[in-house]
């Protein structure tokens, strides 16, 4: 079985993610989306948040799973079985910053990365330009999956 990690900080998830993901599917026979948690970098949502807004993303997709996990990224994807990193690329400052990383991962663990280029659409969708719009309470919904839009509303409201 051909298994993928698609490791990120998916504060919050968008809907660019979710297109790789649902491409991603069209190679790969399962994805794992491992959210990482890092005690260093406190971000805009909880990791039950952030957990939450992709189970319910997916929830119709038995070949999505979410996770969550800490330390080096090619030592969990090997723990859990992954033959394959999938990453998203949107612009060249995208591809410099991942070439570096997949080729160490690679050198680490002989693990592949596989980019899925974002469609264009997707190109400015970035979790910190949503998080500033949710910040401002602004309406952030075009960017997020449909199935989480009302609650990421709703929470932009409370702010
Ligand atoms: P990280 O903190 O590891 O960069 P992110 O949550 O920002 O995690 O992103 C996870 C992955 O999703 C990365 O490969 C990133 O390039 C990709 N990605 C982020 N936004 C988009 C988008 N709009 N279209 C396609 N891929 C994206």
């Amino acid at each position: 079985m051909n298994k993928a990690i698609f490791p990120g900080s998916f504060d919050p998830f968008t809907v660019g993610h979710e297109n790789i993901v649902l491409r991603g599917l069209n190679i790969f026979d399962h994805i794992v989306i491992a959210v990482g948690i890092n005690s260093e970098k406190k971000g805009m949502f909880s990791i039950d948040q952030k957990l939450h807004f992709i189970r319910e993303t997916f929830k119709n997709e038995p070949r999505v799973s979410v996770e969550t996990y800490s330390g080096l990224t090619v030592d969990y994807a090997q723990q859990i079985g992954c033959t394959h990193i999938l990453r998203g690329l949107r612009t060249s400052a995208d591809f410099e910053f991942e070439r570096a990383i997949a080729q160490v991962n690679k050198q680490m663990s002989g693990l592949d990365t596989s980019f899925l280029l974002c469609i264009p659409e997707h190109t400015p969708v970035n979790s910190s330009i949503v998080r500033d719009i949710l910040l401002h309470h602004g309406d952030a919904s075009m960017y997020v999956p449909q199935a989480i839009r009302e609650e990421i509303r709703q929470i932009a409201l409370q702010r």
